[in-house]
């Protein structure tokens, strides 16, 4: 009985496929020239201005990197719980594990985006800042922004230019928080720009005066990583690397 619905619906979908190259060709064999191909101006008062502002200021991307789809209803509830925002959000769903986030308020647009990583269940949200109504590629989905910790690095040592140096390893800097701990507390703490595509750093290397140290890294609210390739968002199950 199955097989025979599965064979239905293959002849259907055959039979669609087959109109819509007919109507292709059909466009083919048209020769004469459209007579009004002028094209037409797009002006600023064709444009939501105000739909694009909104997106702008209250939109975001997010790309789960999980396996399954996730119940939208569920993630809603956990994301809610998690976020604590002073108004609500809209998700939309856009397919390709991508979703469209819409928030009431700049604050808990801002929250959300400089309070990451985040998480659904495990799997990591990867959020990116949308400026036009079109979905992304979701590979363009792929920095995060994470604490990390210089451990041992002396406090002479922590200012705003080592920690440019060492994000410099990283893809960037986005804060130092020179206000860390006193000086006998043993680290630097920095907000660190950083791909999922690269491996997780264990340590930096500094060569002081001909002295190499080694400086262990720690990670903040580390989200899930392999422990084969040392990429965040996949366990070492999943390692297509
Ligand atoms: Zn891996």
């Amino acid at each position: 009985m199955e097989a025979r619905e599965e064979a239905i619906k293959d002849t259907a979908t055959s039979k669609e496929r087959q109109t819509t190259m007919e109507l292709e060709n059909q466009l083919n064999q048209i020769t004469l020239e459209d007579e009004d191909d002028e094209p037409l101006e797009v002006e600023d008062s064709d444009v939501d201005v105000l739909l694009m502002e909104a997106v702008r200021r209250l939109g975001l991307i997010g790309r789960l990197l999980a396996e399954k789809e996730p119940n939208m209803k569920s993630m809603k509830i956990a994301l809610s719980k998690a976020w604590k925002l002073k108004k609500g959000f809209q998700i939309t769903e856009l397919g390709d594990m991508l979703f469209a986030f819409q928030f009431l308020d700049m604050d808990d647009r801002n929250k959300v985006c400089y309070e990451d990583p985040w998480h659904y269940e495990n799997s990591l949200i990867v959020f990116k800042a949308s400026t036009t109504i079109q979905k992304p590629k979701p590979e363009d989905l792929h920095m995060i922004n994470l604490w990390i910790r210089v451990e041992g690095l002396p406090a002479e040592m922590r200012t705003q230019k080592m920690a440019e140096k060492i994000a410099s390893r990283f893809e960037g800097l986005d804060w130092f928080d020179n206000g860390a701990g006193t000086m006998w507390d043993d680290y630097m703490r920095l907000r660190v720009y950083m791909s999922i595509n690269n491996p997780l750093k264990k340590k930096i290397k500094l060569n002081n005066s001909g002295q190499l140290v080694e400086y262990p890294i720690k990670y903040e609210k580390l989200p899930m990583f392999c422990y084969s390739c040392g990429r965040i968002g996949h366990p070492k199950l999943r390692c297509k690397v």
